[in-house]
């Protein structure tokens, strides 16, 4: 195998005296689509938000392209840009338009002058189809434009890996098929993905490799087909069966 994009490796983190991840170990090849599943509370938004040290693990490492992002003297910001993440909630900037929403983190974070953040902002918007949106403001826009406009954000920082948690699981049904359109463009683009979702026919269709966490470890793991279709583990084939 090449050498992964992202490595997490033996991974734990407590919150006091709760252990909640308990030793993950996860390779994702540079290109690949890691979709990630497990009930409440399995501690899978904790492991992607160690992975742009939203979260200090307790040990372990993180690895992009080798270098681990939690060792000693390494720049946080620097580590975290080549890691995008996108929530369930989009968090936009309500006072500022879909343009300045973008182009906030290239100014503030990247210190780049306002023309070229404006034209980077606008050729990340491009990639989600919301060019046409820039002078909107999001009130003024659904909230799967709303999401993409997340994703943008996220891109314009030109990351290695994006990380998705729930990314569609608020919003209205016939929205999530635009947000899940965006993800499977950037997966068709390269981008190294880790998404956690509900999405099923999504994973069957763009993942390269499904996992299962219950109780802050990877159960199971294995391609879709696998995963979902004759899956080995007593705990993933409850899982399976209570949300299908
Ligand atoms: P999942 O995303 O799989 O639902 P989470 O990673 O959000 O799981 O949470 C796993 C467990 O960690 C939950 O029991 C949650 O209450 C706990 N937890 C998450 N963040 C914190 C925190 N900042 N402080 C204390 N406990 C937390
Ligand atoms: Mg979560």
């Amino acid at each position: 195998m090449k050498r992964p994009m992202l490595e997490i490796a033996g991974l734990f983190k407590a919150f006091g005296e709760n252990a909640i991840l308990n030793g993950i170990n996860l390779k994702v090849p540079t290109g690949e689509l890691v979709f990630v599943i497990g009930p409440s509370g399995s501690g899978k938004s904790t492991m992607l938000r160690c992975c742009n040290r939203l979260e200090e693990p307790t040990s372990g490492a993180i690895l992009i392209e080798g270098t681990d992002i939690c060792g000693l003297g390494v720049d946080i910001n620097a580590m975290r840009r080549k890691v995008g993440m996108v929530f369930q909630s989009f968090n936009l900037y309500p006072h500022l338009n879909v343009r300045s929403n973008v182009s906030l983190a290239l100014r503030k974070v990247l210190k780049l002058p306002r023309a070229e953040a404006d034209e980077r902002s606008m050729a990340a918007l491009d990639l989600v189809g919301l060019a046409q949106r820039a002078d909107f403001f999001p009130s003024q826009i659904s909230g799967g434009q709303q999401q993409r406009v997340a994703i943008a954000r996220a891109l314009a920082l030109e990351p290695k890996v994006m990380l998705f948690d729930e990314p569609t699981s608020a919003l209205d049904p016939e929205l999530v098929g635009s947000v899940l359109a965006v993800m499977r463009d950037l997966k068709a683009s390269g981008m190294t993905m880790l998404v956690v979702s509900h999405e099923m026919g999504f994973a069957r269709e763009a993942a390269d490799r499904v996992i299962f966490m219950d109780g802050g470890v990877i159960v199971e793991e294995g391609a879709p087909e696998a995963v979902f279709g004759a899956p080995k583990h007593e705990r993933t084939q409850a899982f399976l069966s209570r949300v299908r």
